[in-house]
């Protein structure tokens, strides 16, 4: 999967609020707006006055939080010219995710930096968030004060929460995180078409992830029809990751040659029956009643079982476990299902943790899987903005399960890594 061209790309207000910047009027062709926060001294481009509150002195850290996601469904449409395949799909945010922290770097600095803690990530410069940092800074530029110069230099902190490559949407999630931390950053803004077409340049779930909200996402990924809440307690979800990454485009290699469900248009006809639905109102209590029907709501189960040997035999014992339907997210690995509250969700977690310990759950990767309780999210909150005072930046979605839960020594284990662009040299 990967973007394309915007054309239904919704990019949602929901990170908006909070402590604004840019408030810049509208610039040219480029979609860029100007405002005159953090950054706006920089005119010449330079980092010296980037990201300092004008008040203290102090920098500013713009902190984002990037849930994950999990696809309620997952229909294959049809392959399309371009090669990719078309899709039907409805993503929901999860409570469980990443936190970005983004502040303009000290006087001098000339390159974006990134660093990570949490669960290891392979330590590359083609991280997406400095990827997007970049794209963000090639968008704004034009309207930018002092052109040709660009905007200044990014030191982005990345708390790593959501298994890598495992269809939760991390990257995704960290990119649409880091467009909107970077402009805060900046004091910049660009119009939705501008934004969107950045999130969709930089991976087929980024728009879904701007967007902030349930959504019904259609053609690449490019296609954001966000949909109301699910009404009642929020549902919460248990997720078990196999220790092992799943490269989405061989999960989709493998369908176009034949790893197929057995019944065509199963899943389509489930996600459309669903987003009907949910565009009606629906409940937390009806979604859970649909559990056996989300279970085989995915084309993509046969495809990544026929990459992962094992994992059919670990959803057939997980789904005996925990006697109720088990459902994957996206290309997998991540295997999801609902409860009804969040305790019941964790009592889960323990019985799951324990059976992978005494051998009633077959491992499958490199050891034991990651194992979470979460929710699924409501509309975001606002995002927080505050002055560096060594401390990092609260993270207040409406609740963030995994900050608590999740040991940064669990599954994983830990990486501590300074990774740099290099495609910022102009400073
Ligand atoms: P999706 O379901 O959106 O296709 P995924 O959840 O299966 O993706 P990600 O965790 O987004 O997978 O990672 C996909 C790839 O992107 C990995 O191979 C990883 O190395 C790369 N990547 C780059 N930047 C990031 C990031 N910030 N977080 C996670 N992965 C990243």
């Amino acid at each position: 999967m990967s973007g394309g061209g915007g054309s239904g790309a919704r990019s949602g207000d929901g990170s908006g609020g909070g402590r604004r910047f840019g408030d810049g009027g509208p610039g040219g062709g480029s979609g860029a707006r100007r405002g005159s926060g953090p950054g706006s001294g920089a005119s010449d481009g330079g980092a010296s006055d980037g990201g300092s509150d004008g008040a203290s002195g102090a920098r500013i850290h713009v902190v984002r939080f990037a849930p994950a996601k999990l696809n309620l469904t997952l229909a294959v449409t049809g392959k399309r010219d371009d090669g990719y395949h078309s899709l039907h799909s409805i993503m929901v945010p999860l409570s469980l995710g990443d936190a970005l922290t983004v502040a303009a770097t000290p006087a001098g600095a000339t390159r974006d930096s990134l660093q990570v803690s949490g669960l290891v990530l392979p330590a590359k410069s083609d991280n997406l968030v400095l990827r997007a940092i970049i794209a963000t800074r090639a968008a704004v530029a034009p309207a930018w004060p002092g052109a040709p110069a660009f905007p200044p230099a990014l030191a982005a902190r990345l708390a790593k929460r959501i298994p890598v490559a495992a269809g939760l949407g991390g990257g995704s999630s960290d990119a649409a995180a880091a467009i909107r931390a970077a402009l805060a950053a900046w004091g910049a803004a660009l119009d939705p078409e501008a934004t969107a077409a950045v999130a969709a340049s930089l991976g087929s779930d980024v728009p879904f992830f701007l967007a902030g909200t349930a959504a019904l996402v259609t053609g690449r990924g490019e296609s954001v029809e966000p949909l109301p809440e699910i009404g009642g307690e929020p549902p919460a979800v248990l997720l078990v990751t196999p220790q092992l990454p799943l490269s989405t485009a061989a999960v989709f290699k493998a369908y176009a040659d034949g790893a197929r469900e057995p019944e065509a248009g199963l899943a389509r006809n489930t996600s459309e029956r669903l987003a009907a639905e949910i565009r009606a109102g629906t409940t937390s209590a009806a979604l859970l009643a649909r559990a056996e029907e989300l279970a085989s709501a995915n084309d993509l189960r046969q495809a990544a079982a026929s990459l992962v040997p094992g994992l059919r035999t670990f959803v057939t014992a997980l789904e005996r476990l925990l006697d109720r339907p088990v459902c994957q997210s996206g290309s997998g690995p991540t295997m999801w299902s609902l409860y009804a509250s969040l305790a019941e969700a964790r009592k889960a977690v323990r019985f799951v943790r324990l059976a992978a310990v005494n051998g009633t759950l077959p491992l499958i990767g490199t050891g034991e899987p990651f194992v979470a309780a979460t929710t699924i999210a409501g509309r975001p909150t606002s995002p927080l903005v505050q002055p560096a005072d060594g401390s990092e930046g609260a993270i207040r979605p409406r609740s963030v399960h995994n900050w608590v839960e999740i040991d940064d020594q669990g599954p994983g284990g830990t990486s501590d890594g300074q990774m740099e662009s290099k495609g910022d040299k102009s400073q």
